[in-house]
């Protein structure tokens, strides 16, 4: 039964005095309640911001298009999100494959440091739990010779880290590198669920940008030779030509075909032409710069487009090409050599074209180079001529 509240009075003072107290407890403890609950709703709150700029986050970087998009949005985004002074990634590119094709795509890597690659897994230091089973994440305080690799372009003195696995379909294809100033931020007593959520979503997008990337490479290069295919050639052409419209730069073109090409293959066959090409393409390349384009057009032809480049250093360029070519024996497979020449057309894009069409001012730099070629051919080869503009 409980007891009626009665009026304070008499004898029963000191049971007042109890109630008193007991409603006073009740104020405390609905104090603390109240200041348990507001303390809640603002953690919640905290955690839905945080949770919805996660989720902004996982939607920007699933959008992402390119390579150099995505991790872009990861170094710029992470750290702001996460609140944490350091964000690297390391991926796994055994033979430079990734590297080297976003290199062709055009990517700069000076502007991403905190892209890092490693040639085998076991360089990301991570240990299976079991046999057979993924690894787990590393978390604890930051060791500058073990970790301080992971952070190159740190600013800030770093006291935690979390080094994440980055695992696709169980293979382990990078790692995902956290770092804080705080060191109560990563300890190994943290749970790590949020963490290998954030990596496994990041490993999906790696793996997606850089399967395009792959793609886009392939079909725009020339799988013989490396170089790249003619749609690509003339796809850059009109970009470059639209560029060097708007910057009043000059560009130029080469068209270079091998001599007696059809000799080279009757002495050593198809298999040592082959060799030839790709001997000749890169000879070509090694004279050129970065910013130029070297294309295999078919056979054995290679068109160069050449960026703010005039005729007479185009021509200079042209010149050492077919100097190199002719200059050394190719080294065949089977101890066989074969004597290669070239000869090459130059033609440069012409003053007064800035009125005409694109396509049209496109078709003719490479139709005078070729023009060029032919005249060259019929001068009797191993020869630069170049078009008079
Ligand atoms: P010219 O000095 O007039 O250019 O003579 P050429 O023999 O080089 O000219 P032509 O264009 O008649 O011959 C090109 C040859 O290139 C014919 C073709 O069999 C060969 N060829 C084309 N594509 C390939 C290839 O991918 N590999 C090899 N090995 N040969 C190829
Ligand atoms: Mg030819
Ligand atoms: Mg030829």
């Amino acid at each position: 039964m409980s007891q009626p509240i009665s009026p304070v009075s008499g004898q029963q003072g000191s049971d007042a005095r109890s109630h008193a107290a007991s409603i006073s407890g009740l104020e405390a403890e609905n104090q603390a309640l109240r200041a348990r609950l507001a303390y809640l709703v603002e953690q919640l709150e905290r955690n839905h911001d945080i949770m919805g700029r996660h989720q902004a986050f996982d939607l920007e970087i699933v959008g992402a298009s390119t390579f150099p998009e995505l991790i872009g949005t990861i170094f710029r985004t992470l750290p702001v999100v996460s609140g944490l002074d350091g964000v690297t990634l390391s991926l796994v590119d055994e033979g430079d494959d990734i590297l080297v094709v976003m290199e062709k795509l055009g990517v700069d890597f000076s502007a991403f440091p905190q892209m890092l690659f490693v040639h085998h897994t076991g360089e990301l230091g991570f240990m299976a739990a079991a046999e057979g089973a993924p690894p787990l994440p590393l978390l604890g305080p930051f060791d500058a010779a073990v970790h301080g690799p992971r952070f190159p372009a740190s600013e800030v003195a770093l006291r935690s880290v979390a080094l994440v696995p980055l695992l696709r379909n169980k293979r382990l294809i990078g790692s995902l590198n956290l770092a804080s100033s705080d060191a109560a931020r990563f300890t190994p007593a943290l749970g790590t669920d949020f963490i290998e959520h954030m990596a496994s979503i990041i490993a999906i997008c790696l793996e997606n940008v850089i399967s395009n990337e792959m793609l886009k490479y392939i079909g725009l290069t020339d799988a013989l030779t490396g170089v790249y295919n003619r749609r690509y050639i003339d796809r850059r052409l009109l970009e470059e030509i639209a560029r060097a419209r708007r910057q009043q730069y000059c560009i130029a073109c080469m068209y270079i075909d091998i001599d007696h090409f059809k000799r080279v293959n009757d002495t050593h066959g198809h298999q040592g032409g082959d060799e030839v090409l790709r001997e000749v393409a890169a000879r070509i390349r090694h004279e050129l710069r970065r910013s130029d384009a070297l294309g295999r057009f078919g056979g054995e032809e290679f068109v160069v487009l050449l960026i703010d480049a005039d005729l007479a250093s185009a021509t200079l360029v042209a010149e050492r090409i077919r100097a190199s070519i002719a200059g050394a024996p190719f080294e065949l497979s089977g101890a066989a050599h074969a004597s290669v020449s070239v000869s090459i057309g130059v033609a440069s894009l012409p003053s007064q074209s800035d009125q005409l069409p694109i396509e049209m001012v496109a078709q003719q730099l490479v139709a005078h180079a070729d023009q060029a070629l032919y005249q060259a051919k019929a001068g009797g080869r191993n020869l630069v001529v170049s078009a008079s503009a």
